[in-house]
């Protein structure tokens, strides 16, 4: 079972993949908790390349090309092993994150993240989670985190609220696959829904 979170920043989608991947371990679950950008030793070092230092490095279009090379490795080298091991795989980020970042923010790339999606990847997760989020809320907590490595300065509330919209247009382009969670609720209620859309999916 590959099961992938998606949110824009501060959406609290990174510690619901955490607890999610805890619960499921306690319930006996063999499940590996894993990244994008990254999550296989190549695809890190692409995530440093693309989100570290200037981040006016690469153009929209060569950037879509490291995060398809990253996610390629990672593919490669994680997460289709371990699916082939019978293992569920959690995932904080996947290609709706590429369909959305590269796709939409910077640019209007939509119709090459889709072309080398097929061409590449070929692969969708059989759930993902859309934590919704209110984008000042989501701001305020992405802001107030410490040591936050990313170019989040970029990502002002215009772009956090397209990027809101945009993945929920994405929910509903792709209806079957996503589940909307709201995630302004406290944390444990969130989590709490998230593990059981999740055991009722393996049930
Ligand atoms: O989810 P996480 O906080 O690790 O994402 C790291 C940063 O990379 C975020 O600022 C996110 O918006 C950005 N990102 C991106 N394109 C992707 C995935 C993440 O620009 N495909």
């Amino acid at each position: 079972l590959f099961l992938t979170f998606e949110g824009i920043d501060g959406s609290g989608k990174s510690t619901q993949a955490r607890m999610l991947h805890a619960a499921l371990c306690e319930r006996g679950h063999d499940a590996i908790l894993t990244r994008e950008p990254g999550g296989s030793p190549g695809a890190e070092e692409i995530r440093s390349l693309v989100l570290e230092g200037d981040p006016d490095r690469w153009s929209a279009e060569t950037e879509l090309l490291l995060f398809t090379a990253a996610r390629r490795d990672h593919l490669e080298r994680t997460i289709l092993p371990a699916l082939s091991a019978g293992q569920i795989v959690i995932c904080d980020r996947f290609a709706d994150s590429t369909r959305m970042y590269q796709g939409l923010s910077r640019g209007d790339l939509r119709a090459k993240v889709d072309q080398l999606h097929s061409l590449m990847i070929g692969h969708e997760p059989d759930l993902t989670l859309l934590i919704d989020m209110d984008p000042d809320t989501g701001l305020g907590r992405a802001l107030s985190r410490k040591g936050h490595e990313e170019r989040f300065e970029d990502f002002g509330p215009d772009l956090q609220r397209r990027m809101r919209a945009g993945f929920l247009a994405l929910a509903r382009e792709f209806a079957p696959r996503f589940r909307v969670i709201d995630g302004a609720r406290d944390i444990d209620s969130v989590a709490a829904e998230v593990r059981e859309i999740v055991l009722d999916h393996l049930a």
